[in-house]
């Protein structure tokens, strides 16, 4: 492993940008390749801090307020009576732990659920709340959720990548008609000469 593997796999994976980055991955670059301090990760707490600290040879350190506090695991619960199916959460849960088809009730996978609570605010009826996780973080739920994650993103690039390649034959497809209408016009134009 690398140093921002290393750095990445210490981090607990919930994804939740706490620490102020996109995602730990890139908390982990910026620690690698910035110097970014160490104790901005409230879910990974002080173990975490000083397991960094330990790999990175540096001072160890209390968490900084600013970034959160460490609290227990929760996970999130979706109150079935008032979900719409919106689908707000589904697009920004970073680990697809909800499920449900559009305008249907959606349902959490609690064993997939990080506990990132991004999901809580762009739900539009409030329907969302965070309650005790019954289980602890392990190294493997958080390997398991950096998995989920990646595949997200994975998906999401596909997609993206779809998207540019319709424009992109919609845009073709444009100039073709527009091509194929100036030469009917020329050809109409030549007739009349
Ligand atoms: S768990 Fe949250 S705060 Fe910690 S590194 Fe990952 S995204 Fe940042
Ligand atoms: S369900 Fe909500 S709290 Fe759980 S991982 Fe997804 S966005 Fe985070
Ligand atoms: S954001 Fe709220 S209302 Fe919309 S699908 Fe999710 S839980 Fe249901």
């Amino acid at each position: 492993m690398n140093l921002i593997e290393q750095i990445d796999d210490i981090l607990p994976q919930t994804q939740c940008r706490q620490c102020g980055y996109d995602g730990c991955i890139a908390y982990a670059c910026a620690i690698a390749m910035d110097g970014a301090p160490i104790n901005r990760c409230a879910p990974g707490g002080q173990k975490g801090i000083d397991e960094l600290a330990r790999l990175l040879d540096r001072e160890t350190c209390a968490l900084d307020p600013e970034y959160g506090q460490e609290m227990p695991l929760e996970v999130a619960h979706i109150n079935a009576e008032h979900c719409i199916g919106c689908r707000k959460c589904v697009v920004v849960c970073p680990t697809n732990a909800i499920v449900g088809a559009p305008k249907r009730l959606h349902g959490i996978l609690t064993d997939w659920c990080t506990g990132c609570a991004l999901c809580v605010t762009p739900c539009p009826v409030d329907c969302i709340e965070m309650v005790p996780a019954p289980f602890e973080w392990t190294r493997e739920r958080a390997h398991a959720a950096r998995q989920h994650y990646r595949e997200k993103l994975q998906r999401e690039e596909k997609r993206e990548q779809e998207r540019l390649k319709k424009l992109e034959s919609d845009s073709d497809s444009a100039r073709a008609k527009k091509r194929a209408l100036i030469a009917s016009i020329l050809d109409q134009v030549n007739l009349k000469i």
